[in-house]
């Protein structure tokens, strides 16, 4: 789950952004509307949810969601604005957005709203995903083997991300790049092996759990993750 977090108030944004990521979303925080505009013109269906500031500098939020709209991209937006009256809400729902919440308001219930429109979007995620044997469960954030009595495998944040990806698509070959892309932020370096070394991690992991040569490594392409096994 990767969310696009338009905000420009340093502290904000900082604060939202920590939130999100305890609770296991990839967060791409900008802190400007032209740049929100080039990251999801580029790449908007890499992004399950967006959270946009209404007041930006460049883009505001609203004209992103009229831009998006007008593209076709049906991403869930959530506004967030210190404007509270009427006219203002129609304003930002008539322009695409399919929430609004006004500052100052709680983490807690951005956090619900945010869940709430992942249960209305496409993407929604489901509490447990399995594919062949492996069963990956949202709410324990464990994997476990479907038809063994064996504890399920505790995964920290990143393990459980990357095995989701993997595990929504199963035996498709996934380049680095494109890991990179879905399972780390923008602030992680292009350049570095934390991809390779990441899969080496879990890889260990679900070998010493009894589940070994899930993720292959194709030789100069990249890793697939063997459904059949
Ligand atoms: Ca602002």
């Amino acid at each position: 789950m990767r969310i696009l977090l338009v905000e420009d108030e340093r502290d904000l944004g900082a604060a939202i952004q920590c939130d999100l990521r305890r609770e296991k979303y990839v967060v791409d925080w900008v802190q400007n509307g032209d740049e929100a505009w080039h990251l999801l013109g580029d790449a908007a269906q890499t992004y399950t949810l967006g959270v946009f500031d209404w007041l930006l500098p460049g883009l505001s939020g609203v004209e992103l969601c009229q831009r998006l709209r007008s593209q076709g991209t049906p991403l869930p937006v959530l506004l967030l604005t210190a404007k509270d009256r009427l006219q203002d809400k129609v304003e930002g729902l008539d322009a695409g957005a399919d929430d609004y919440l006004v500052k100052p308001f709680g983490l807690e219930e951005l956090l619900a709203r945010l869940r709430a429109l992942q249960r209305r979007s496409p993407a929604f995620q489901p509490t447990q995903l399995q594919v062949g044997g492996l069963l990956l469960d949202y709410g324990t954030s464990t994997a476990a083997l479907a038809d063994s009595a064996q504890q399920p495998l505790p995964l920290t944040t990143k393990e459980f991300q990357l095995l989701e990806y993997f595990m929504q698509h199963p035996n498709q070959i996934l380049s680095r790049e494109q890991l990179m892309n879905r399972v780390w932020s923008l602030q992680a370096d292009p350049m570095s092996n934390v991809v390779a070394a990441q899969i080496r991690l879990l890889r260990k992991k679900l070998a010493d759990h009894g589940c070994d040569g899930l993720i292959e490594t194709v030789y100069g392409m990249g890793y697939r993750f063997n459904a059949a096994l």
